[in-house]
């Protein structure tokens, strides 16, 4: 029997929704090998994130408290430490971002387990579990077996569904560790505010690159006419075009939504990696023989800044 520890992403009042993915693939592993899936919540102020865990059928341990109010990995790793001794896990999960980029290869470290990061799925048979992860921009699909114990992950949100709400878990606070010396204090969080829906959670995103020569206009008229999030390439971003959040790819953000439209995108590998799980990707690019065409279920050979203007009035039908 292999306990789970599923780590929650969250912003203090809200659970990220990439830890609804995650907790899909923590149910899949928990399912094939017997186990609990369990839930922690780290913060300040974070009960109500984790009554929003326990809705999806899970026991949570919150460690609430002003000593972890931001998620330093030097301390939170200690309280993810805690919780997996304490519920026994075997297996530690996170949704791949930033913040368990940061917190769970220093929980691999404490735990003595080896970890696997972007995991987009499982192989292997019964308990046996191994996992799949992209390499070289998705290009090779490796799949690894972790030898260690105990097993730490972290898994790709697009590539698993958001786990439904179930028959709610009991929720239990968990007395923080001896933090001991921590070297690194939190100065400030700059949250990107944006009436945009996040990129990440969005329905619908268009994209720019290097073709808008730094004019953004139709990408964002075109967002906004369709409730969309806006994405860029690399090449936009180092430009100075658009802020490096934005940034789709290998190197940026990961994004699956129903449609993805990319403007004045030439489709390198790099770029690619980062929006392939889309369900239907348009194109509008001038370069007939532009990659991203290869991969595009709809594609339009074209200036952006003529075409994209002629969509808005067709999709107002005007
Ligand atoms: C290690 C590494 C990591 C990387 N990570 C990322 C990453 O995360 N994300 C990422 O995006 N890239 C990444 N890159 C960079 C990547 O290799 C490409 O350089 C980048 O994606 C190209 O961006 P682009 O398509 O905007 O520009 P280009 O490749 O220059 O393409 C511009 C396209 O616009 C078209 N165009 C020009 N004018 C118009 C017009 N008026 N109307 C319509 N079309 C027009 C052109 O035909 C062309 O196809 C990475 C590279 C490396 C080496």
């Amino acid at each position: 029997m292999s306990n789970v520890l599923l780590v929650a992403e969250h912003l203090n009042q809200s659970l990220k929704k990439s830890s609804l993915h995650a907790l899909e693939a923590a149910r899949q592993i928990a399912s094939r090998s017997g186990g609990k899936v369990f839930g922690l919540v780290v913060g300040k102020g974070v009960g109500e994130v984790a009554n929003e865990l326990a809705r999806h059928g899970v026991e949570v341990l919150v460690a609430d408290d002003a000593r972890v109010e931001h998620p330093l990995a030097e301390a939170w790793s200690k309280v993810v430490e805690k919780a997996a001794k304490e519920v026994s896990a075997t297996y530690v999960v996170a949704a791949s971002g930033s913040q368990s980029k940061d917190v769970l290869p220093r929980v691999a470290a404490r735990l003595g387990a080896g970890m696997a990061s972007d995991v987009i799925g499982f192989g292997g048979e019964g308990a046996e579990i191994t996992f799949k992860r992209p390499m070289w921009a998705g290009s090779v699909i490796a799949e690894v077996e972790i030898t260690t114990p105990v097993k730490v992950l972290t898994v790709r949100p697009t590539d698993f569904s958001a786990a439904q709400p179930g028959e709610a878990g009991q929720v239990r606070s968990l007395e923080l560790p001896d933090l001991g010396t921590i070297r690194t204090h939190f100065v400030e969080f700059r949250q990107v505010k944006s009436e945009r829906p996040p990129l990440t959670e969005a329905r619908i995103v268009v994209s720019g690159g290097r073709g808008t020569r730094g004019d953004f206009s139709p990408v964002e008229a075109l967002a906004d006419q369709l409730g969309a999030a806006v994405g860029a390439t690399r090449a936009a971003v180092d430009a100075g075009w658009v802020p490096n959040d934005l940034q789709v790819g290998q190197t940026g953000k990961t994004v699956a939504p129903d449609l993805y439209i990319a403007l004045g995108i030439s489709g390198a590998i790099q770029h690619v990696a980062g929006m392939k799980g889309s369900k239907v990707i348009v194109a509008i690019n001038k370069d007939p023989d532009a990659p991203i065409f290869q991969i595009a279920d709809y594609g339009l050979v074209g200036d952006l800044f003529q075409v994209v203007p002629e969509l808005q009035k067709a999709l107002t039908g005007k």
